[in-house]
């Protein structure tokens, strides 16, 4: 099962490829959480992202072609995954499919999750991230069963990205329709895209993704 999320900020993606996780057995490849665990660690990679990630822009194709090649090669890389978060700009699609010619592999769905504008500003203000596993919550549309802990890890550091607050998310939209929108046709054009209305709940979205990878 090799699946690709495709989505502007506070689409779902996260949430989604967290929960088909377990459903499907498949890892999740967050580059966003790989790179905020980067800047946490203070490694090369996140004093190199940091900046452009506090600012709502991309982190430069080759840092992240390189990082998605290392995490392919690392020993333990599972046969399913999730790709949620990358690529993001047409360069680095056309080096995922490069790498996955030459690991002999090949996706199977693209999932692009669709969500109306004034919502997805909602959704992303409003969303808290469990800091020890990367769980994602909302305030209002999905908090954690229990107030402050997380229901996956049981965690109390539950936490707001910086990147999440209102005027950073208006520059993340921007790059997202200039610079990842166009992988929408891309997709399109190798028969691999699905659409999914995505301002449906949570449960309602994860049952049609579950229903495309059943059917086909
Ligand atoms: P996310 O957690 O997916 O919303 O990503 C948070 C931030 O990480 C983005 O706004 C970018 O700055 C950076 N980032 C994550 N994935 C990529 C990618 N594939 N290409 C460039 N920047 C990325």
């Amino acid at each position: 099962m090799h699946l690709m999320f495709l989505g502007a900020p506070g689409a779902g993606k996260g949430t989604q490829a967290k929960i088909l996780e377990q459903k499907l057995d498949a890892l999740q490849v967050s580059t966003g959480d790989i790179l905020r665990k980067s800047i946490e660690a203070k490694s090369e990679l996140g004093l190199k992202a940091k900046g452009y990630m506090d600012a709502g822009h991309l982190v430069p194709d080759d840092l992240m072609i390189e990082l998605i090649g290392e995490k392919f090669a690392e020993p333990e890389f599972p046969k399913n995954w999730i790709m949620d978060g990358f690529p993001r700009t047409v360069a680095q699609a056309e080096a995922f499919d490069s790498l996955l010619t030459r690991l002999n592999e090949k996706l199977d769905y693209v999932v692009e999750v669709d969500v109306d504008r004034d919502l997805l500003v909602k959704r992303i203000t409003g969303r808290r991230v469990c800091k020890n596993c990367q769980a994602p919550y909302h305030v209002t549309f999905n908090p954690s069963k229990a107030d402050g802990i997380c229901d996956y890890c049981g965690s109390t550091d539950i936490y707001q990205r910086a990147d999440d607050k209102e005027d950073i998310v208006i520059n993340r939209l921007k790059v997202y329709d200039e610079q990842t929108a166009p992988l929408i046709n891309y997709y399109k054009a190798k028969n691999l895209l699905f659409r999914m209305d995505g301002n449906a709940p949570v449960e309602a979205v994860t049952n049609l993704i579950l229903d495309i990878v059943s059917k086909s």
